[in-house]
């Protein structure tokens, strides 16, 4: 980075190495946000959570609230698809407990 004060670069830092100015630019800000993967799986657990940081960061932690709000989503999405499939268990079992019982007063009948 640049200094603002002297012009002079040098590596990322808060304070310039040469005249001592505070950089409070980009990079600083930059260093506290940053996808994280740790935030996702959070989020991923409780949706809610992830979906109240995202909108507390969204403004101020751009991509960190990315991560919280992919969490969240991608559990909506799984959670969805666990729900379709419950009930698509359910109806399989009650299609053959009923094609089962079919069978067996079928069974009864030829006695
Ligand atoms: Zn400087």
């Amino acid at each position: 980075m640049t200094c603002k004060n002297c012009g002079k670069e040098f590596s990322d830092g808060a304070f310039c190495p040469y005249c001592g100015t505070p950089q409070y630019t980009q990079s600083v800000y930059k260093s506290t946000d940053g996808s994280s993967v740790g935030y996702a799986i959070l989020c991923f657990f409780f949706p809610i959570i992830g979906l109240i940081l995202y909108l507390v960061w969204k403004d101020e932690y751009p991509l960190r609230a990315k991560s919280c709000g992919k969490g969240a989503l991608i559990s909506v999405i799984v959670n969805a698809v666990l729900v379709v499939l419950y009930i698509l268990l359910i109806v399989i079992i009650i299609a053959i407990g009923v094609g089962s019982a079919g069978m067996y007063y079928g069974a009864l009948a030829l006695l």
